[in-house]
């Protein structure tokens, strides 16, 4: 079992007094589910602070009223209505260039306007784009519309808002479309275990299968308590003074 590649490079870690940050973001949260109940009752379990990507056009006040007794979930703006508006021939995309800028910027506005007023304190002015995608004019627009971070997938580029990325997903996108091998899982999270390093694990609480709740059950509650490593929201992450050292280099 590769897990072991995992509780070895944390068991390095730990034992030359550093330390990985881990964090945890799921995606496309609308409403309620049974799926959703799911997720944050494995996330609880273990105490780990859990960073919902909310699809602000079509949630409301059902998911604000779930999420009122779960006081370690933050909530994040997933574009506006995770639409294609990419041509055909393009990777999808929500937040490029395909309509006026200025409509984007709406939508944008708009999305954490309505996800402030469900969720008040809950909410943490990070933008999620739907399919990880954002034009680069976009990216310098979000301070001033409001956003103090950007949130996409893979490593970290110099940007003019604080990148705090994922780099595991366990689904299987183009292949099954289930969860990913945990063994390989497991093998790509080792690999990231750098001192003062931050891993952010990507979800998507509707599609997963039992492949997926168990390696999250086996990540969760090896991780949870191990010295090599500690489980933080992302508003603490981006609270660190340290934080982000790997940009500005
Ligand atoms: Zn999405």
């Amino acid at each position: 079992m590769t897990e072991r590649l995992l509780i070895e490079a944390l068991d390095k870690l730990a034992s030359n007094g550093n330390c990985v940050d881990l964090w945890l973001r799921d995606d496309d949260c609308i409403e309620p589910t049974e799926a959703l109940d799911a997720f944050l009752g494995a996330a609880a379990r273990q105490k780990i602070p859990a960073t919902l990507a909310v699809i602000p056009a079509h949630t409301g006040e059902a998911l604000a009223k779930r999420l009122e007794s779960e006081p370690g979930v933050l909530v994040t703006v997933h574009g506006w209505s995770h639409e294609n508006h990419a041509p055909a021939s393009v990777k999808k995309r929500e937040l490029g260039l395909d309509r006026p800028v200025e409509v984007v910027e709406g939508n944008l506005r708009a999305g954490l306007e309505k996800l402030t007023r469900l969720h008040e304190v809950r909410l943490f002015p990070m933008l999620v784009p739907p399919w990880n995608r954002i034009d680069a004019t976009l990216i310098e627009r979000l301070p001033g519309l409001g956003f103090n971070a950007l949130s996409t997938f893979g490593p970290e580029k110099p940007a003019a808002v604080t990148m705090l990325n994922t780099h595991v997903d366990v689904i299987d996108w183009h292949g099954t479309r289930g969860g990913r091998d945990p063994e390989l899982l497991f093998a790509e999270t080792a690999a990231l275990c750098l001192p003062g390093g931050v891993i952010g694990v990507l979800t998507h609480h509707l599609v997963h299968d039992d492949v997926v709740a168990d390696f999250l059950d086996r990540l969760f509650s090896l991780t949870a308590g191990h010295p090599g490593c500690r489980w933080r929201s992302a508003a603490d992450i981006l609270a660190s003074p340290a934080f982000p050292a790997d940009q500005e280099a």
